[in-house]
């Protein structure tokens, strides 16, 4: 099974669901998604997902990289493991999404979208990762790999969901230590695949935005090595080399949406994300709604105009001291 990238691809059925690693059982529970159990069990249960937008190769890759290394017994897997492969159509056809956004369905949501096999995968993959985290002990993680559409002030950076406790430390630490130069905590609820798992499972979970990603085979993933080599430490049990730079933090502070044809967004099509605009400067406008900088200084992040309407069409962020 350390073909799972290829099967999934080519929607194949392997010929056997279930067997032995070097280091763990395993069990192939559907397209795209491979449950690893270390043969000596930890404490700790990790959701490894990637590919929620399938255009977004280079994080697959490393994955596919980490569960070839665990197969020919170059990582000792020390963590019960899902591997999830989200949206494994659009991954084989490069494309973000077929018919809907799969990482704005979790919670429920894919009830308000049009059916598709996207709304059904966003169903099938809540109840998988239910039932992983149901036999899980207390530690529990989900990491889930992107790459961002459009450059950055901050090349690799994580988005945290809304979470009434305090986030562990030793977590953060540990996204300091895989490369990500800030993070970013969400104030309320939305519909990724990190929220839906934050809320109804206890992990702690992070959407980690790891760069910009070319069409697979194009990507130097000597440019994600640094979190390449802390998740090779995760799975392995051990600590990653610690990161030297200290880690920025931003809290969202307003969303825009996109509500009408009347929709406009006041940046140039390239804004990077993390751009600082000034108090009183007008983001946007929808009709009679109008988005203007609340804070002395907002950063944007994921400005994207032509959003479906009700959808997100940027955040803005505060800096935490
Ligand atoms: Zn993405």
């Amino acid at each position: 099974m350390e073909n799972l990238l290829a099967l999934t691809l080519a929607n194949e059925t392997p010929e056997r669901s279930e067997g032995e690693g070097p280091s763990f059982y395993w069990r192939w529970l559907g397209r795209g998604v491979l449950e690893l159990t270390p043969f000596t069990p930890g404490d700790a249960s990790l959701l490894l997902s990637s590919g929620l937008h399938g255009n977004e190769t280079a994080p697959v890759e490393i994955v596919d990289l980490l569960l070839r290394a665990l197969y020919r017994a170059d990582i000792t897997l020390r963590c019960r493991l899902l591997v999830v492969f989200g949206n494994p159509p659009a991954l084989a056809q490069n494309k973000r999404y077929l018919a809907s956004d799969i990482n704005r369905m979790f919670g429920g949501r894919w009830a308000q979208f049009p059916q598709s096999d996207e709304t059904a995968r966003a169903q099938w993959l809540e109840e998988v990762v239910k039932t992983f985290f149901a036999a899980a002990g207390a530690h529990r993680w989900h990491l889930d790999l992107h790459t961002a559409i459009r450059a950055s002030y901050h090349v690799r950076f994580g988005v945290l969901p809304q979470r009434g406790q305090p986030w562990d430390e030793a977590f953060l630490a540990w996204l300091g230590d895989a490369g990500l130069e800030a993070l970013v905590f969400h104030q309320s609820p939305g519909g990724t695949f990190t929220h839906f798992t934050c809320e109804h499972c206890g992990a702690l979970a992070c959407t980690l935005e790891l760069g910009k990603a070319l069409p697979f085979g194009h990507n130097d993933l000597g440019r994600f090595a640094p979190t390449h080599a802390a998740l090779r430490a995760l799975l392995g049990g051990t600590q990653p080399e610690h990161a030297r730079e200290p880690v920025v933090r931003y809290r969202v502070v307003q969303q825009i949406t996109r509500r009408s044809e009347a929709f406009r967004l006041h940046m140039a099509a390239h804004t990077l994300n993390f751009t600082p605009f000034r108090q009183g400067v007008l983001l946007a406008e929808d009709g009679e709604e109008r988005y203007e900088v609340q804070k002395a200084t907002e950063y944007v992040l994921f400005p994207n105009p032509s959003v479906a309407f009700g959808l997100r069409a940027g955040l803005m962020l505060e800096k935490l001291s």
